[in-house]
Order: C-alpha cells, then sequence, then structure tokens
C-alpha cells in the first residue's frame, strides 16, 4: 500500500473523537460543556474531532495545575527532565505516520510534509534534551578573598504558549520541548483551526514520562481564552507565535506586570536576486520556499527582487519551477502542494492579488481557484506570479500568507537592498549571489533575523530562529538562544 492509500484508509477508520482540555494529567471537559468540531482540510465534509470552547474559568484551573507543577518538576535534575524529552523524541519517531496523517487531515499539507515536520520536531526535541545537560552558569573573580561567586540560571515558572494553526507538530514540540528541559512548566493553547496534534502530543508526553501537571491543553478561541491566559499573574512568560498585532497587543499586557515574552510574528521576505551560475537551482530554491504549506509559513518568500539584467531569465526558470508544482490532496502521493487551511484564508489571499491587480501589478502565472472534482471540498489555488509590483503596493508591503510571489526589479545591489528593507517585518532573506564579498555585505545590510545565501528560507533545528523589527520580539526560539526566555538570572556570593 502506498502512503496515500494508507492515508485514505487512516481517514475511513477513523472515528471523530471527543477531546477535553488537558488539566494535570486528565482529560476534563470545559466548564462551558460547549463544543465545537474540526474537518477535515481537504475534506470539508469529513469531521476529524470534536474539542472544548474553553472559557478562562478553565484557563484558571490550567494555570494552578502548572504553578503547583512548577513546584518539583523546576528542582528534579536537568539530566532526568532531558532523559524523559529524549524518550518523547523517540516516540514521536515512533508514531511518525500517524502524526503525519493527523497534521495533513487538519492542517492540509502534503504527506510528505507532514513526514518532514514530524523528523523535524523529533530533531528539535533531542536537541532541547541535551540542552537540560548544559545550563551553564559562571563562576567569577571575588573582590574579596575566601569569596566564591557564581552565576546560575533558574526556570522562570508556568509559562503560556500559544500558536497559529501553519505547523501543528513543530509550533507545540518547539515551545514545550525548551520549556520542560529549563525546568519551566506549560499552558497550552493551539490555534482553534488545528488542536488535534497537539492532544495527541498530550498523549505521548505523558508516555513519555512527562510528570501530570507539567504540561497543560486549552483548546478554544482566542479571544475568549487568550486574555485571561496572557494576563494571569501567575503566567511569568508568554511564547507566542502569530500575527503581529496579537503580538502587539499580548506584549502590551504582559508588561504591565513585567511578564517576559518571546513573540514570533509575521514575515515579507526577500528573495534578492543578483547573479548566479545556474538559473534554474536559484528557481528552485525560490518557488520551494514560496508554495511549501501552500506559502503559509511565516518564513515563506513572497517577494523576488532582482537586477534588471537577469529579470526576463530568472521569471522564466520561475514560471517553470510553478508548472512543476501538483496540487492535490495530502492522500495524492504525486501532490506536492496541499489545500489552504480553509475557505475564509483562500478569500484573504485571493483578495490580495485582486488588489495587486488593481494596484497595476502583472497577474503573470496562476492565481486561479480550483474547485472542480477532487477539488470541491478544499480552499485550493493555483500559486501566483506577480510582475511589475512596485515596492510601495500593498502586495509588496503586507503579509499574504499564501502562495503568492511579487516580482520587483531593481538596477543595482544598493536600490535591491533598500527595498528589500522598505518593509515593517525582518524575519528572514535569501541572497542569490556568487561573489562572496556582495554575499558578506548583504548579510551585513538585510534587516532580517536570518540570512540564507544561495538557499531559500530553510531553517536548522538548532539554530536560533527569529526576527527583527515588526517580526519578532524578545529571545530567538529553537536553538540555545531559549536559555534567554526561559530561565532568569541568580547571582550567588559565597564567604567560607
Ligand atoms: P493569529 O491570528 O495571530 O493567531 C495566533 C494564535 O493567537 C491563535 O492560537 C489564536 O487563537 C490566538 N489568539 C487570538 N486572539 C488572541 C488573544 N486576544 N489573545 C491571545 N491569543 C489570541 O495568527 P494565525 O492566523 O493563526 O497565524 C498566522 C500568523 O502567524 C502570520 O502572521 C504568520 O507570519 C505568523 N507566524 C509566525 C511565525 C514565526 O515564527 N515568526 C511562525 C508561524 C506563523 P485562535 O486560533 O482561536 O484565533
Amino acid at each position: 500500500m502506498n502512503n496515500g492509500e494508507k492515508m485514505l484508509q487512516f481517514l475511513e477508520n477513523h472515528q471523530p473523537h471527543s477531546y477535553g482540555n488537558y488539566i494535570n494529567g486528565q482529560w476534563v471537559n470545559s466548564v462551558s460543556d460547549k463544543t465545537y468540531t474540526i474537518y477535515n482540510a481537504a475534506n470539508h465534509k469529513q469531521a476529524l474531532a470534536h474539542f472544548p470552547k474553553s472559557t478562562p474559568e478553565d484557563v484558571e484551573q490550567a494555570v494552578l495545575a502548572a504553578k503547583d507543577a512548577f513546584e518539583t518538576w523546576s528542582v528534579l535534575p536537568g539530566p532526568e527532565r532531558g532523559a524523559i524529552l529524549y524518550k518523547v523524541a523517540d516516540l514521536l519517531e515512533e508514531n511518525i505516520e500517524e502524526l503525519a496523517f493527523i497534521v495533513s487531515a487538519e492542517q492540509g499539507k502534503v504527506f510528505k510534509e507532514s513526514m518532514g515536520e514530524v523528523l523535524r520536531a523529533a530533531k528539535e526535541t533531542r536537541f532541547c534534551a541535551g540542552e537540560a545537560f548544559r545550563i551553564e552558569g559562571k563562576t567569577l573573580p571575588a573582590e574579596r578573598k575566601n569569596v566564591w561567586n557564581s552565576t546560575a540560571r533558574k526556570p522562570i515558572g508556568v509559562i503560556a504558549e500559544i500558536a497559529p494553526w501553519n505547523f501543528p507538530m513543530v509550533t507545540p514540540i518547539r515551545k514545550i520541548a525548551p520549556a520542560l528541559a529549563y525546568g519551566c512548566t506549560v499552558v497550552y493553547k493551539p490555534a482553534t483551526a488545528t488542536p488535534w496534534t497537539s492532544a495527541r502530543i498530550m498523549e505521548l508526553l505523558t508516555e513519555g514520562g512527562v510528570p501530570d501537571g507539567v504540561v497543560n491543553l486549552i483548546v478554544g478561541s482566542g479571544s475568549t481564552v487568550g486574555d485571561s491566559l496572557v494576563a494571569h499573574p501567575d503566567v511569568k512568560g508568554i511564547s507566542f507565535t502569530g500575527s503581529t498585532d496579537l503580538g502587539l497587543r499580548i506584549n502590551e499586557i504582559a508588561s504591565k506586570r513585567f511578564a517576559k515574552t518571546q513573540l514570533e510574528l509575521g514575515g515579507k521576505n526577500p528573495a534578492v536576486v543578483l547573479d548566479y551560475a545556474n538559473v534554474n537551482q536559484v528557481a528552485n530554491q525560490i518557488i520551494s520556499a514560496a508554495c511549501t504549506c501552500s506559502g503559509q509559513r511565516c518564513t515563506s518568500i513572497s517577494r523576488v527582487i532582482v537586477l534588471r539584467d537577469k529579470k526576463e531569465e530568472l521569471v522564466k526558470a520561475l514560471i517553470n519551477e510553478l508548472e512543476k508544482i501538483k496540487i492535490g490532496p495530502a492522500w495524492d502521493d504525486d501532490a506536492n502542494m496541499g489545500p489552504l487551511v480553509n475557505k475564509g484564508h483562500l478569500d484573504s489571499v485571493q483578495n490580495y492579488i485582486e488588489i495587486g491587480v488593481q494596484e497595476g501589478a502583472n497577474l503573470l502565472y496562476g492565481g486561479e481557484l480550483l474547485d472542480d472534482d477532487q477539488y470541491n471540498h478544499g480552499a485550493y489555488m493555483k500559486p501566483a506570479l506577480l510582475d511589475h509590483v512596485k515596492p510601495s503596493m500593498r502586495i509588496a508591503k503586507e503579509e499574504i500568507f499564501g502562495p503568492v510571489i511579487t516580482i520587483t526589479e531593481v538596477a543595482s545591489i544598493e536600490e535591491a537592498l533598500s527595498v528589500a528593507n522598505d518593509v515593517e517585518y525582518g524575519l528572514a532573506a535569501s541572497v542569490f549571489t556568487s561573489d562572496l564579498s556582495v554575499a558578506h555585505q548583504c548579510a551585513e545590510k538585510i534587516e532580517a533575523g536570518m540570512v540564507h545565501i544561495n538557499h531559500g528560507t530553510a531553517s536548522a533545528a538548532h539554530l536560533p530562529f527569529g526576527g527583527t523589527k515588526s517580526s519578532g520580539f524578545g529571545a530567538f526560539s529553537i536553538g540555545s538562544s531559549n536559555i534567554e526566555f526561559f530561565t532568569e538570572l541568580k547571582t550567588v556570593y559565597v564567604e567560607y
């Protein structure tokens, strides 16, 4: 049986389960007693699971459980916390197929992307497990004899973690694993659209040995539970991934009581194309970074900024790559781009294409809706390529969060850098050049948290991940930079 057939069989045999919130190691119904249903992103008629519509009272219980659990979890030796995380990483891999089916079903991405997401989550978990063994302090010389001075890192307490819907597997792990490694406890809120993978993660964390109350799950609308979670006096840090407007709002609430924030926000990521040895390789990297997850990645390339003498050749190569994209549901083994997450989001992306054309851009390729036959039950569109895009246009400035690529032609490297930086965001950027000196200058001057020279905007499982300007605030996630957010310093003087 191929993967597609296995996924279809999984979905056919699947009976929608009713989940509660996961609080103190138990599945509990919301005090609201209200629930909602999530549906297959590629088959809107198929119910996948039922989830609670939680309330601030549910949040209260979850924070209390996490606060109690902090007393014991924070003093468990780091290597023991690390050992649990190693076990969790193994469990992710052991359950990879089922997890990938769940990710694809609720989010819509194609199966091989979901498999990649689970493997990536396992890698990040292992990195965090290792971090639990190396929470380093310093010893420093004393001003007086017979005094020992040192600094130590202490976990800050209960962390509220709030996630979007684009990476239902990697985002929870990216937030939960470092919290556990450094000794914090967690209340996790997934996006309303994609809570199923998170529910399965709770079960695997428990199976891996994470004690009751250390990680709690609250499912429900951000507008109902968000404020009570973010404003809770026992929540010492908020790790939020989502839109910039919400990030600003969360930071404002948190700052009133000096709670820490780690904000991973929107992007409008450029690919600056200056020169190359092989145009097809460049086009392949750009289209892959623009269309993976149907363009719904914060680090998706959405703007191509190209030197005038390279434009014609590059555009041809980009269209050639776009033509290779086969759109379909996750169970179509040949598909390499799935539907968008839902109809509402598809409408918003389509609206941007219209705005672009009205502003004077030329729709060179794609953009149309797909709604016949197998496309009938999902939010499908062809990726769009728009030419003659001026840096001042809305499609060149605002985050679209879909498979829409703009082309802006420039006359010089200086102009390319100026256009690349002329947006409020600063998350990721790619630069294509075979001149080493130009590569270094661009890496230096581009205003982005992550710069990729000669490849697309794909990150690694152990390197700090984050943005500058309106794309992020607080410590970068993933790599060793997480220690800055999840711990605080203590300085100790000992006279002997
Ligand atoms: P979103 O609308 O900002 O929602 C993100 C999360 O915040 C969801 O769980 C949402 O809950 C919750 N929320 C809503 N109102 C809230 C409130 N008042 N208080 C607290 N939480 C609240 O973002 P999205 O549409 O899910 O995701 C797309 C955005 O995420 C894009 O801007 C993208 O760039 C960004 N993103 C950034 C990164 C990064 O690492 N920089 C990574 C991925 C995505 P509901 O689902 O219930 O509304």
